[in-house]
Formats: structure tokens, sequence, C-alpha cells
């Protein structure tokens, strides 16, 4: 036994759960060849089995903090392949979440570090701060400033480069209250915004209440909905997700929804484990529109050509509603709709990953770039904005002339929908 040079902590020895989940996996390394980062390095500390292994023995005082500990951690994607298909049912999403959020405290990240991650999670928190930061970001934009700071390597001087190079176009999200269904009504639903996406992907929240509304559907826009809280829950702010989800549930409550509808697989799956959970059921939009009615009275125009979709790692391992993506394409007639040959492993945006573990992303990425490339498609559909934005980033390098969209926009262009 390796002796703990640190004092006891107590948050550590009051999450017996934590201990308890950790001792559930019997290392039969099942779970090894599906591990994006083990696949990369070939290091049994970046595989599921070997992280396990490290938190078990942070928790017990077997092994201190040490900054190889938390790089092992940290290049952990939170994908949850290895939940997917592990015997034992061990479930690491939990735990590595759970082990995140009592070493934040103490892991003495640096200043300039600390103070952009609080800056960050502290404007996703904040829905009005948000639109006004949004504000700035579209004027910056169509001021010509953007292409100016790329052009000049400004924005990789103050380490923003990266950012600065995922980020799309900016437009306005959908106003709140409602938007009335435009046919034969069938009720109404809620749609969930999101926080970066409703900025990054305003154009899928539109497509969406297009879709719905034309179907029959009503939508309600709750003004007092904020972010899921995903990337405060993966980055160890569980404190704050646990509030985020509180407000949620407030702004969904009493108001007779068919269903709450999320346009991205990474809120979905936060919004999906709220406990107690949001006032209707939490569905994907293409989940939501595999069973709707009302198609028979709407019409879509052919697109010819070759759609190869791109699963989310969370709608693939924790919601396991993948499959809808695929049955929505196929209402575009003449539409070949194919998977991607990778899906099996993760992109490398996962959350926030893609700016701070940037090579391990880009290997992600590149693999995924070469598995476009050979599928012949014109079109990527992923119901992830994400990963869209990080697929997109690569492609643009690359000069590789793909569109990367949510299969919701895809049907509303061809039922007629323009930005
Ligand atoms: S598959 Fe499950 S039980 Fe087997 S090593 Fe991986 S986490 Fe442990
Ligand atoms: S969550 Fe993904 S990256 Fe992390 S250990 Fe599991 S499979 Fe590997």
């Amino acid at each position: 036994m390796i002796p703990d040079p640190q004092p006891p902590s107590p948050a550590r020895d009051d999450h017996p759960l934590l201990r308890q989940e950790a001792a559930r996996c019997v290392a039969c390394g099942l779970c090894l060849p599906h591990c994006p980062t083990y696949r990369k390095t070939l290091n049994e500390a970046d595989s599921p089995r070997g992280r396990i292994f490290l938190m078990a023995a942070w928790l017990e005082h077997k092994l201190p903090l040490s900054p190889q500990l938390l790089g092992h951690l940290d290049l952990c994607l939170a994908c949850r392949a290895c939940e997917n298909v592990c015997p034992s049912r061990v479930r690491y999403g939990q735990l590595v979440d759970g082990v995140r959020a009592l070493i934040e405290p103490g892991r003495g990240r640096p200043g300039v570090q600390r103070m952009l991650r609080r800056l960050l999670f502290g404007t996703l928190a904040r829905p009005r701060l948000l639109q006004g930061v949004g504000r700035l970001l579209r004027a910056w934009q169509r001021s010509g400033l953007q292409a100016l700071a790329r052009g000049s390597h400004l924005l990789d001087a103050l380490g923003l480069g990266r950012a600065g190079a995922h980020l799309p176009p900016l437009a306005s999200p959908p106003r709140n209250g409602l938007h009335p269904a435009r046919a034969e009504p069938r009720g109404t639903v809620g749609l969930f915004l999101g926080c970066v996406a409703r900025l990054s992907d305003a154009e899928t929240l539109h497509a969406a209440i297009f879709v719905l509304n034309r179907l029959g559907y009503a939508v309600q826009v709750a003004p007092r909905q904020t972010c899921c809280g995903a990337l405060h829950e993966h980055g160890g702010e569980q404190e704050t997700a646990q509030r985020l989800a509180q407000e949620n549930r407030a702004a969904f409550a009493g108001q007779d929804l068919q269903a709450i509808i999320h346009t991205a697989s990474g809120c979905g799956a936060t919004l999906a484990t709220y406990a107690p959970p949001l006032a209707a059921p939490v569905l994907d939009i293409s989940a939501f529109l595999a069973t709707a009615q009302g198609w028979e009275q709407v019409s879509l125009a052919p697109l010819e050509q070759t759609i190869a979709v791109h699963e989310p790692c969370l709608s693939r391992n924790a919601l396991h509603d993948q499959d809808a993506a695929y049955a929505l394409l196929r209402r575009i007639p003449g539409a070949t709709v194919t998977a991607l040959a990778s899906n099996d492993q993760c992109c490398g945006a996962a959350g926030i990953y893609a700016l701070t573990q940037p090579e391990m992303a880009d290997e992600l990425l590149r693999d995924k770039i070469d598995a476009i490339k050979a599928s012949g498609a014109r079109t990527i559909a992923t119901s992830n904005p994400g990963c869209a934005m990080h697929l997109a980033f690569g492609l643009q390098a690359e000069g590789w002339k793909v569109a990367v969209l949510h299969p919701v926009t895809l049907v509303a262009r061809q039922m007629g929908y323009e930005k």
C-alpha cells in the first residue's frame, strides 16, 4: 500500500457509494477496446479499468492526488462507451463525475485557469448574461473583426485561438413564449434551448419549432429555463448543477406539456437524470418526431444525396436513442442515410474537452474526418451541437466541403424552412 501523504479528506470519506460503485468493477477488461483514450495511448491508466483502480485507490487513501492521477482522469472524455459494455454494470459516468467533484476544491488549479473556469461556468449558468455575451459576439462577427482577429493571430496570443476557431456564426434564439400550431392542433410541447446551443445552434431550434408547428404541435419556450448543468456536473461543480436543475424544474412546471423536447444529446442525457424529474417526459426531437402525428399533412422535397449520421456518445451510451435520427432522415425522399463508420468512437468534442485536452481531441477528430472522407457523404447529420462544431472545425481545417447539420434542420429545409 502506498501511504497517503495528505491529511485524510472528510469529503471523500463521506461518499461510501462511490467506493461501492468502484468495487463493482471485476477487472475483466471487456471495456478496454471500447475506450477511445486507451485505444490511442494503450496505457492501462488511460483505460476505464485503470481509472476505476486509480479512483478507488484515491478514495481509500492509498494514492495521493498527484499530477499523474489528475492527468489520467482529465484525459477521460466521460463518453461512457465503457459503461455501455460493462457486464458488471459499473456506472462509470456517475463514478467519474462524483470523484471529479470531490477532487476539484483541492486540486489547486493555476490562478488564470481558475478564473477562466469560473467565468465560463458562471456565464453558462446565467441565461441573461449569456444572451448579452451572445449579442456582443454577434456584433463582433458582423463587424468583420472576427476574421481580422483570426488573421492577425491575436486570439492565439490571448490563448483563445482554439475557442475562436470553433465559434460558428451566431444567431438569435427563438423568442420566449408560445409558438402556435400551424395545422390541426395536437397538443403542446416544451422546447429546451440549452446554453451555448441557443446561440451557436439557433437554426436547429428554429427548425424544430418549424417542423413541430406544421405537424400541429404548439411549442412553449419557457422564459426562465437555464443551462442543463451538464458541463458543471462533468466539471466537478455539482452544487451549481443541482441549482440549475431546480431552476429548470420550476421553469417547466405547471404548463401541461406532452413532452419537453431537446435538440442536444448532451443536454438530454443530463435532463433525463434530474431527480426529481421535470414536469413532462424529456425526449430528443428526432425521437419525438418518430412517433408524432401529422406527417400526412406535410410534404418534403427530395434530396438526392448521401447523408452520413454521426452518433453522439451520450445518444449511443446513455440515452440509447440513436436510431431516431435515421428514422427521421429517412422521411426525406431520395436521401441515402448511412451510419458514419467510426460511430463507436467519440469525436473528441465532449463538452469543453476539445479546449482542455486539444491533443487527444485532435487525434480523435482526425479519425472522424478520415471516416467522413471515406463515406462520400456531402452532409453529416448529428444530434449534438458540440459534435457539430467540432466536426465543422476539422472539416474546415482540411478544406473539405461537407455540411454538418442537425437531422431536424435537414428535414425542416426539405419542408420549406429558410433561415
Ligand atoms: S467492463 Fe466493467 S467490470 Fe470489466 S473492467 Fe470494465 S468497468 Fe470493470
Ligand atoms: S468514459 Fe470514455 S474515455 Fe472515459 S474511461 Fe470510459 S470509455 Fe474511456
